[in-house]
């Protein structure tokens, strides 16, 4: 890389693309969901703490993200991004951490092997510590207390509810060095056979379709092993991309870094600075942070990392153009993954609509359409727990998937809220767990998340749709 050309002011064009942006130019913006600080001088001294740290990821790996998201959303790959609702400080344990990647990497398995595509692999993990919330109070044993607003932000124990602004220096980092070290000391890698688990299926013709798909992986890799193909470098280590909510703009500022982007292949004088927002190498952007004029779009809009917008049946179809054209102006194909949350009942409705207005646009096969069936699909029971059915779940995916058939564009991902352990926190699928057994082990501290089975059944149930 040569010295930076005099013409560009050493910045590449981008910088001068987000005209009015600065890493701060939100603040200067209507925000929701913000946080009321009662000490402004401890924030300050958080975020300075922040500044001066290490970025957490690193441009090289942002583009190389940005590299395999071009490909999905040009229909030759799948997205498969999934993690808790809320990431707690706690869960940054090497058991937590290893569970997680385990499960999502059995379930890509099952994803090449049904649609014959390679998949690009999300943890919601590694920094997924705020959350939006309908109040900022609950009543808890007949008291009003602050809502818990994620790790970040608050402790959900009833004494740790008020906001502490040292929380924003947090355990994120300490999580994706694990990630790290344990992809690449082979915790991820194919010498070792994967425990399938499929005692629990009772369907006798369900679980033939499982086994026939477990047999073939067997197999392949069986085969791979004898063969050495398992030993190249390709094959030993998978990627495994971090990803949170980006809804606590004090820690996204903190973390944004103006850098080189090292896959920069213009002319070679030019240096291409851009700014990365290096918490993690996607962010999304909630259903509730997402109105144009807002804090949120305007922080997002001057990011070179990819960015997920969450759409639901509150997204009017004009915002949806307005949105791509505000943060991805040069129509860079990938760069925006438009997550779909509609709910089982709502999908048929509201789906085609969104679909038609994208793919007859200058974003035609530009944005990744990624099918969110969780958020749609949150219920109470009548003892008030938070769940979701599985069927409901599925079904919102199913309908998904016809329906982008049906409109001639691409499902290119799902996005789910899942756990490497056995929790209780939806009902349905195989085990047929029903309300009364939700409180056997429901450990979510927010939304209810498909323990292991749940989440391999769901992703057999995608493949076998694939395969037809
Ligand atoms: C979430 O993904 O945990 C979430 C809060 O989703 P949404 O913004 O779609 O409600
Ligand atoms: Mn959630």
């Amino acid at each position: 890389m040569g010295a930076p050309s005099a013409n560009s002011n050493g910045l590449g064009n981008d910088i001068n693309k987000t005209s009015g942006w600065t890493p701060d130019s939100w603040r200067s913006k209507p925000i929701k969901q913000c946080p009321d600080y009662p000490d402004l001088q401890a924030v300050k001294k958080a975020t300075s703490e922040l500044q001066r740290l290490p970025p957490i990821v690193h441009p090289h790996e942002i583009n190389k993200l940005k590299e395999h998201l071009k490909d999905v959303a040009q229909g030759n790959a799948f997205l498969l991004q999934g993690g808790d609702c809320a990431e707690l400080f706690d869960y940054c344990r090497q058991d937590a951490i290893e569970s997680k990647i385990k499960l999502l990497l059995q379930m890509s398995l099952v994803l090449i092997w049904g649609a014959d595509k390679r998949v690009v692999r999300i943890g919601r993990m590694a920094g997924q510590y705020a959350k939006p919330r309908s109040s900022p109070f609950e009543t808890v044993d007949g008291k009003q207390v602050p809502s818990f607003r994620g790790d970040i932000l608050n402790g959900f124990a009833l004494d740790e509810r008020k906001l502490d602004p040292q929380r924003l220096v947090n355990h994120s980092a300490a999580t994706l060095n694990y990630i790290r070290a344990a992809i690449a000391a082979g915790i991820a890698d194919l010498h070792r056979p994967l425990n399938w688990g499929l005692g629990h299926v009772k369907d006798p013709e369900l679980k033939a379709k499982y086994s026939e798909a477990v047999r073939f992986l067997t197999d392949m890799l069986r085969f791979m092993r004898t063969i050495g193909a398992d030993k190249s470098d390709k094959l030993d280590t998978v990627d495994l991309y971090t990803s949170h909510e980006g809804l606590l703009l004090e820690y996204e500022q903190g973390l944004t870094r103006l850098m080189e982007n090292p896959m920069y292949s213009g002319d070679d004088t030019e240096k291409k600075m851009e700014y990365y927002d290096t918490s993690a190498h996607f962010i999304w952007i909630g259903d509730r942070t997402r109105q144009i004029d807002h804090a949120h779009i305007e922080f997002f809009r001057g990011i070179a990392n990819p960015i997920g917008i969450k759409v639901g049946p509150t997204t009017p179809v004009a915002d949806l153009l307005e949105l791509l054209r505000t943060l991805n102006p040069d129509c860079e194909p990938g760069k925006i993954t438009l997550i779909t949350r509609y709910g089982a009942s709502k999908v048929k409705e509201l789906l085609p609509s969104h679909i038609r207005a994208v793919e007859s646009s200058e974003y035609k096969r530009c944005v990744i359409w990624q099918c969110d069936p969780m958020h749609g699909n949150t219920r109470s029971t009548e003892t008030g727990i938070k769940t979701r059915r599985f069927n409901d779940i599925f079904s919102e995916l199913q309908e998904t998937l016809r329906i982008h058939n049906e409109e001639g564009s691409y499902l290119g991902g799902v996005h789910l809220e899942l756990t490497g352990d056995a929790v209780t926190e939806c009902t349905g699928g195989s085990e047929g767990l029903d309300d009364d057994d939700l409180s056997t082990n429901y450990t979510s501290f927010c939304d209810p998340r498909l323990n292991e089975k749940q989440a391999l059944e769901l992703t057999f149930l995608v493949a076998d749709h694939f395969r037809q």
